[in-house]
């Protein structure tokens, strides 16, 4: 890496995403200026303490209401702001580097596109914004010429293998999934469990809303819609196969029937690092893997039995348009749903399965159009 600091802001700054993000950036402190910090309402002392570690001269809270917080608590060189237009103002004129995304949910959308806008790499982790709005977003980065790199580990492993590769060569894209805490349980065993069972899981500490979909593999199924956009690949060309130890993160197949995959101990550090430094690979002091103490590597198919979601996520971009924007909104509403224990865990799925039949979907839509879509499906998901 060259000389000159790179410019970037953390989206989501106090969150698990962010938090590894911030561990990367302390062991590189002099390849990064930390230009402009974000979090939703709420944990302002975190927020401000981060933008006092890392001498931050922009900070955003999503909520008005905790501006004054925010205002009382950074220190003396940050500018605190507040409000989601506030943020899309700075992202599109801060002349920053790269964004980094670590927002949960569509929350993500309206940021991403204002810095892509400014004709800003963005590192994703928010896998949401291109699940709901994959098409228009995509379309955009290719106009401003902005890279989206991966920061999801299937997607950052993919990203990885394909790095000098014709996309002709690849036959599919082979997603890896942990399998959750479910794992191997059948129907009737999940059909009871708690919120607190669905938050055990087995391999990753992750923010709550991406553990309960590990857990239903909802998150697998919004994984194959995000590199069905990362990678331009059709449905029949994205398969997922369950490997609990979680140290492959993805594989690509190609033509030949030759197979590349990318190995690494679980932690969201590497991929997240990967996307700040590509094509450079520095030596940051993570924890090397050792496959002999590993042991054995193992996989089994999903059963899709039990786990219905893969099903989702193939209608989903078979339809191309609108319809994911509608799978993901209802799987939202629905893990809410069960978080307050209105509903148990399959009834995520039947939520789901309902408020895709009843969409029309909408082939190559706008940005409106899948906000429309969006609100449809979470009103019609709330009143099932
Ligand atoms: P998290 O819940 O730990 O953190 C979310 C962050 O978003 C917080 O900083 C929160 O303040 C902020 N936020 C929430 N609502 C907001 C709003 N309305 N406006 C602005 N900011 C808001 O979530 P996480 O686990 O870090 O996941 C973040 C994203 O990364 C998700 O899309 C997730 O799917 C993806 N991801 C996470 C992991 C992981 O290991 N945690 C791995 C792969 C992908
Ligand atoms: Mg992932």
């Amino acid at each position: 890496m060259n000389g000159t600091k790179k410019r970037i802001a953390l989206l989501g700054a106090t969150g698990s995403i962010g938090t590894s993000t911030l561990r990367v950036l302390r062991a590189m402190p002099e390849a990064f200026e930390l230009v402009l910090i974000s979090a939703g309402g709420g944990n302002i002392p975190k927020l401000a303490a981060i933008a006092a570690e890392f001498k931050v001269p922009h900070a955003v809270t999503a909520a008005e209401t905790c501006l004054p917080q925010l205002r009382s608590q950074v220190p003396a060189g940050t500018t605190a702001y507040a409000g989601e237009g506030a943020l899309c103002d700075l992202l599109s004129t801060l002349d920053l580097d790269l964004v980094v995304s670590a927002i949960v949910g569509n929350a993500a959308i309206l940021p991403v596109v204002a810095a892509i806008g400014a004709g800003c790499d963005i590192a994703l982790a928010s896998k949401e914004v291109l699940v709901a709005a994959g098409y228009p977003v995509m379309k955009l980065a290719a106009e401003k010429k902005v890279r989206i790199l991966p920061v999801d580990s299937e997607h950052s492993a993919l990203f990885q293998c394909l790095e000098g590769h014709s996309p002709d060569n690849v036959k599919k894209l082979i997603l890896t999934a942990s399998g959750g805490p479910f794992r191997g349980k059948s129907s009737a065993e999940i059909a009871g469990v708690a919120w607190a069972d669905a938050m055990k899981h087995p391999t990753w500490s992750m923010g709550p809303k991406v553990t309960l979909d590990s857990a239903t593999l909802m998150n697998k199924a919004l994984e194959m819609v995000e590199a069905h956009h990362l990678f331009q690949m059709s449905e029949d060309r994205i398969d997922v196969q369950v490997h609990p130890q979680s140290i492959i993160h993805s594989i690509v197949e190609w033509r030949d029937g030759n197979q590349t995959a990318l190995l690494s101990v679980p932690d969201m550090c590497f991929p997240i690092q990967y996307a700040l430094t590509l094509p450079d690979r520095i030596d940051t002091g993570l924890k090397r893997l050792d496959l002999a103490q590993a042991g054995c590597l193992t996989f089994e198919r999903v059963d899709e039995r039990v786990f219905p979601s893969l099903a989702f996520a193939r209608t989903a971009m078979r339809e191309q348009g609108t319809l994911a924007a509608v799978m993901n909104a209802a799987n939202d509403v629905a893990g809410e749903r069960f978080r307050q224990g209105d509903i148990a865990l399959p009834g995520i799925w039947t939520i789901i399965e309902k408020t895709m039949s009843a969409h029309q979907n909408g082939k190559d839509p706008t940005l409106d159009e899948i906000f429309a879509a969006d609100n449809w499906a979470r009103a019609y998901a709330a009143a099932l």
